[in-house]
C-alpha cells in the first residue's frame, strides 16, 4: 500500500516524481505530496485525495528540484487531511521523509519526543520517525552524507513496524536515503540519475536496470552512485536485475480502463501461466519452481492453500480442483486467521502461499507462521521479485505481467491455472493414468481460445449490467466449484460498484439467504451443465417461485435456464475443473459494467488499494 517515488540526479525531479506517483496511484490514493531540494531548502506541495489535485497545487504554486520524494497514501493512522499527507518533516523543518509502512510503537516514540519539546503537526506515525532522523541529525551534528544515513540507521533501530522510506535533508544536498523493511523498495539505476520506488511499475520508463532491496536495507543514493548497507551497520549483498516487461505494460493503451483491459488479457496471461509447464510426452505438468522431487511430493499427505480476498477464493477453488484430480485432502485459511490459529498440520502437510503481489502482509505473516513451524511453504506470486518470493521455498509464478487495476481479475485465473496444474502434477504422481493426463493437458491447452470466445460475450453482458445497476443487494450463487466463484463474484461487485453482494453455495439458499428473496434482489446462478446442474435449476425454481429475478451463467447450447430465468448468459462447455475459470469471466465482464454504468472509479475503488502491506 502507498506509493513511493524519489530522484536524484541532472534532470528536474518532478516530472519523474509525478508520472511515477500517477502509475502508483492504485497503490492508495488518500493524498499525495512531493519535496524537492532546491538551493539549501525543501520545498513540498501535498493535496488531499487524487495525484491530479497535487498536480493542480503544483500548477498553482510550481517547484523545482533536482533531488525529490513523493508520495501517494493509503491512510491507516490519522485521517485523510492534509496534516496528514506525506512528506513530513522534523522539528526543525529542515528534513522531508515519506513513508509506507505503520510504526507499531509511534505512540511511546511520540510521547518521548513530546516530553522533549517536539511539536507534532499531524496525527501520523511517519512524522514520529521523521522528528527521530531529525533529532539524531542534529544531535550528532554530523551534517554529511555519511551523518544522515547514519541517523536514519539510528531511528530506524527505535522503531518496530514495517517501513519502506525515501528521506532527503536541505542541509545534507545530494544524497537521497531510503530504507526498507516489510514494504518494498526498490533503487532504479540511471545513467548519473538514480530513482527510489515502491514498485518497479513507477520507474521503468525510465531504466529497468534495478536493486531490490531486502529487509534491514538502507541505501544513501546520489546522482552518480549508491552505497548499500544494512540497519545494524553492516555492508550488504545485493544484486542487479533486468526488469523483464516495459512501461508499455503499465499502460492502458485503448482500454478505458485498466480493469477491462486486464480482463481482456486473460487468454494471454492463461497462456503465460502455462507455458512450458505442460508435458505430452510424460502427460503431466512441470513445475520445477516447486524445487521437490517426485518422492517428496509423493509423500505429501495434505495441503494448505492460504490466501486473502481474491486470492483466498482462488485457493477455495483449488481445494475442488486439487482434491478431484489428485485425491489429496486440501484445507484453505485465510491468511490472517492462519498465524494467529494454531492449525493442526501434519508433517507431510505442504502449504501454499498465494498473493499477485507477494507482498500482502498477511500473506506473508501466514508464509513465516508456515516455515517457523517446519513446513515446506510455497508462493504462488505474479511479482517475480516480491518478498513472498525470495522468502519461500519454492513456488510458481504466476506471469501474468502488471495488474494495475485494484479489482484482481487477470491474476485470479492465472492461480486458478496453476492451481490446476498442481492437481495434474500431483494426481500423475498418484493414480492419474497417462491418457488421463494426455486428456486434461489438451483440455488445458483449449483454454486460451474458450476465454477469448467467453469475451465476446461482453457486449450481451453489459446489456445484462445496465438491466440490473440500480438493484441495492445481489445474490450470488454456485455448487461445487463454483460455490467459490460466487464468492468473487460478490466480491468483484462490492469492490467496484459498493452495491451490497453474498455469494453462497446455491443449496444454502433455503437454510436462510432465500429470507433476502424478493423482487428487487438479483440472484446471479452459475449453472454449467454439470453433475449438479438439476439441482442447482431446482434452487433457481426456489427464487423464482419467490419472484426474485435470476441471472443465470450457463453452458452454450443449454435451452432449460432460459425458460426459468430473466437472463441468460451461455459460456463454452468446459470440463468441471475448468469451469471456474470460464464461469467467473462473465461476473468480472458484470460488476465492471455495473461499476461504470453507475459512475464508480472502477480501478480506484474507494478505500481499498492494491498490494495491502500493512496487517
Ligand atoms: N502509516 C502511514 C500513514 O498512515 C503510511 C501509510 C501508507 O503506507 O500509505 O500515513
Amino acid at each position: 500500500m502507498c506509493g513511493i517515488v524519489g530522484y536524484i540526479g541532472r534532470a528536474e525531479a518532478l516530472p519523474v516524481l509525478m508520472d511515477g506517483l500517477r502509475r502508483l496511484e492504485y497503490r492508495g490514493y488518500d493524498s499525495a505530496g512531493v519535496a524537492l531540494l532546491n538551493g539549501g531548502s525543501i520545498e513540498s506541495r501535498k493535496a488531499v485525495g487524487r495525484i491530479a489535485n497535487l498536480a493542480e497545487a503544483i500548477q498553482q504554486n510550481p517547484v523545482h528540484g533536482k533531488t525529490g520524494i513523493s508520495h501517494t497514501r493509503w491512510a491507516t493512522h490519522g485521517g485523510v487531511t492534509f496534516e496528514n499527507a506525506h512528506p513530513h518533516s522534523d522539528q526543525s523543518g529542515r528534513l522531508a521523509l515519506v513513508h509506507n509502512g505503520v510504526i507499531e510503537n509511534y505512540q511511546t516514540l511520540r510521547e518521548q519526543l513530546l516530553a522533549k519539546g517536539h511539536q507534532f503537526k499531524s496525527q501520523t506515525d511517519t512524522e514520529v520517525l521523521a522528528h527521530l532522523v531529525g533529532e539524531a541529525v542534529d544531535g550528532a551534528g554530523n551534517r554529511t552524507k555519511a551523518g544522515l544515513v547514519e541517523a536514519v540507521r539510528m531511528a530506524l533501530r527505535q522503531v518496530i513496524g514495517t517501513y519502506g522510506i525515501a528521506v532527503i535533508h536541505a542541509d545534507i544536498p545530494g544524497v537521497m536515503v531510503g530504507a526498507r523493511r516489510g514494504s518494498p523498495l526498490v533503487l532504479g539505476i540511471g545513467r548519473d540519475e538514480h530513482f527510489l520506488a515502491s514498485d518497479v511499475s513507477a520507474i521503468v520508463a525510465h531504466t529497468r536496470e534495478v536493486v531490490y532491496l531486502n529487509d534491514y536495507e538502507i541505501v544513501a543514493v546520489e546522482a552518480e552512485r549508491f552505497d548499500i548497507s544494512t540497519v545494524s551497520g553492516s555492508g550488504a549483498d545485493f544484486q542487479v536485475s533486468t526488469v523483464e516487461f516495459s512501461a508499455d505494460a503499465v499502460d492502458k493503451g485503448t482500454f478505458p480502463h485498466y480493469m477491462l483491459k486486464e480482463i481482456y488479457e486473460q487468454p494471454n496471461s492463461i497462456r503465460d501461466a502455462m507455458r512450458g509447464r505442460l508435458s505430452s510426452e510424460e502427460a503431466t505438468a512441470k513445475l520445477g519452481g516447486l524445487e521437490m522431487t517426485n518422492a517428496q511430493l509423493r509423500a505429501v499427505d495434505r495441503i494448505v492453500l492460504s490466501g486473502c480476498g481474491t486470492a483466498f477464493h482462488s485457493a477455495l477453488t483449488g481445494e475442488y480442483i486439487i482434491e478431484n484430480l489428485a485425491h489429496i485432502p486440501v484445507e484453505c485459511e485465510i491468511a490472517s486467521e492462519f498465524r494467529y490459529r494454531n492449525l493442526p498440520m501434519d508433517r507431510d502437510t505442504l502449504v501454499f502461499v498465494i498473493s499477485q503481489s507477494g507482498e500482502t502482509a498477511d500473506t506473508l505473516a501466514a508464509l513465516r507462521e508456515s516455515q517457523r513451524k517446519g513446513h515446506r511453504t510455497l508462493g504462488i506470486c505474479n511479482n517475480v521479485a516480491s518478498t513472498i518470493a525470495r522468502e519461500s521455498d519454492g513456488g510458481v509464478y504466476m506471469h501474468a505481467g502488471p495488474e494495475i487495476g485494484v479489482a484482481a481479475t487477470k491474476s485470479f485465473t492465472s492461480q486458478l491455472v496453476i492451481l490446476t496444474l498442481l492437481g495434474l502434477l500431483l494426481g500423475r504422481i498418484r493414480h492419474l493414468s497417462h491418457a488421463e493426463g494426455r486428456t486434461i493437458i489438451s483440455e488445458m491447452e483449449k483454454l486460451p481460445d474458450l476465454v477469448a470466445k467467453t469475451l465476446e460475450l461482453d457486449a450481451e453482458i453489459e446489456k445484462v449490467a445496465r438491466k440490473y445497476a440500480r438493484a441495492n443487494n445481489f445474490l450470488f450463487m454456485g455448487r461445487q466449484a463454483n460455490y467459490p466463484i460466487a464468492m468473487e463474484g460478490a466480491l468483484k461487485l462490492k469492490e467496484i460498484s459498493y452495491i451490497s453482494a453474498s455469494g453462497y453455495p446455491s443449496a444454502e439458499l433455503k437454510h436462510g439467504v432465500i429470507a433476502l428473496v424478493n423482487e428487487e434482489t438479483p440472484s446471479v446462478f452459475i449453472a454449467p451443465q454439470d453433475a449438479v446442474f438439476d439441482k442447482n435449476v431446482s434452487n433457481i425454481e426456489e427464487v423464482k417461485a419467490r419472484k426474485g429475478p435470476v441471472i443465470a451463467i450457463g453452458t452454450e447450447g443449454d435451452t432449460a435456464l432460459a425458460k426459468i430465468c430473466d437472463d441468460v448468459i451461455l459460456i463454452p462447455h468446459a470440463p468441471d475443473y475448468l469451469t471456474p475459470i470460464l464461469s467467473v469471466i462473465p461476473l468480472q465482464l458484470f460488476s465492471y459494467h455495473i461499476g461504470v454504468a453507475l459512475g464508480c472509479d472502477v480501478d480506484k475503488p474507494r478505500n481499498l488499494a492494491k498490494s495491502v502491506t500493512v496487517e
